[in-house]
């Protein structure tokens, strides 16, 4: 029962909702992005119910366990395919995202196998310096790419605000619009996704800063979260309500906050700090590193503060606050850590996961 991740969908569906008649507005397909939570299958019903027409996730183990719940959706695997996974990919994915022509040949030779088609969208590197080809490869990687049987290139995408923590601008956007141009003009043909990603992108929608042609916006964060972790911001429209965290309390104490003797590094290998303010009444709640991040973690108690945690317990200063052994404590996620936070909770096998509307 506990530790526990608490899935509000009712306000999930509500920034689903809201994010895809942002997109409708502007011209421009939502996809929804179900890594974050795993590809739950519950939050994935969500988005589709929301208008959303294609799930993306970037692990294939995710994206068939929406497909064996039957979900109906188009998908669309986000992270290049591991070589070593791409009969899966051709299986269980309608799209993926490609930058090795390596990779296309295992694609191509899983897909003529299974008598299919494989779709795939190209995604090149306008900045972020993640994945994807530099713009001036484009020409030479689509020359050898053109002709792979099995495979048929239908779009183009671009990523921003995930390694290098690149903002997106008129002038990055605009050159995935250049590059979409020039392949249908070396390609003959009209593509049918130009797609960029992620959430950090919707702010550009809205200052109207957004370049003509891009027909995809990739979002997860904003759905799930409310949040822009590149930007370290509450998107004021949506709410952040989405997830809490609940775990019990297994001792309560008063001790002093300094620790004692000599000192090296925390468990989870960083140094610590302590200040010292006497005799304080403490809480641990049986909950650790390897079910969340422990400085996403806000208590609901205003009165209770988190002082750290290690794999398996979170100590917390709880001032005057009532709490006893038993008890439950609720944590709201902290910015900039809740995705991450989101994501170890969900990942976690430890944590059991609770749908409330
Ligand atoms: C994670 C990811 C997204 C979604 O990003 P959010 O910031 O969660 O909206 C989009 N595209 C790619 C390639 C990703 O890896």
């Amino acid at each position: 029962m506990y530790p526990q991740i608490e899935i509000n969908l009712s306000a999930i569906e509500e920034n689903a909702r809201k994010v895809v008649n942002l997109g409708k507005s502007n011209g421009v397909n939502i996809a929804g992005i179900t890594k974050g939570v795993c590809g739950d299958t519950e939050v994935a019903k969500i988005m589709i119910s929301s208008g959303i027409k294609i799930l993306g996730d970037s692990r294939i183990d995710n994206i068939k366990k929406m497909q064996n719940a039957g979900i109906k959706a188009k998908y669309m695997l986000i992270r290049e395919p591991m070589p070593s996974e791409c009969e899966d990919v051709v299986k269980f994915s309608d799209y993926s995202i490609n930058a090795e022509i390596e990779t296309l040949r295992k694609l191509s030779f899983w897909a003529k196998k299974w008598g299919k088609v494989h779709k795939v969208i190209i995604i090149i590197d306008v900045g972020d310096r993640r994945e994807g080809i530099l713009p001036s490869q484009l020409e030479l990687f689509l020359e050898k790419a053109e002709n792979i049987e099995g495979i048929e290139i239908v779009g183009v995408a671009t990523n921003v605000g995930c390694f290098g923590g690149v903002l997106p601008t008129y002038e990055n956007q605009s050159l995935l619009v250049e590059m979409a141009r020039k392949t249908e003009k070396i390609l003959k043909k009209n593509l049918e996704i130009i797609s960029t990603g992620g959430t950090v992108v919707l702010q550009l929608v809205q200052q109207e800063k957004f370049p003509e042609g891009i027909n995809q916006i990739r979002v997860g964060e904003a759905i799930l979260l409310g949040t822009s972790t590149t930007d370290d911001r509450v998107i004021p429209w949506l709410r952040q309500d989405t997830f809490t965290i609940k775990a019990e309390v297994i001792e309560v104490q008063r001790k002093p906050s300094l620790p004692e003797g000599p000192r090296g590094l925390s468990a989870t290998g960083h140094k610590l700090h302590f200040e010292n303010r006497g005799i304080r009444k403490r809480a641990i709640v049986a909950l650790g590193t390897q079910d969340v991040e422990v400085h996403g973690l806000q208590p609901k108690d205003p009165g209770i503060e988190v002082l750290g945690g290690s794999s398996d317990h979170l100590v917390l200063d709880v001032g005057n606050s009532e709490i006893d052994v038993g008890d439950v404590i609720s944590f709201s996620l902290r910015r900039p850590f809740q995705y991450i936070t989101m994501l170890r909770a969900m990942s976690s096998p430890y944590v059991e996961k609770k749908y409330v509307r």
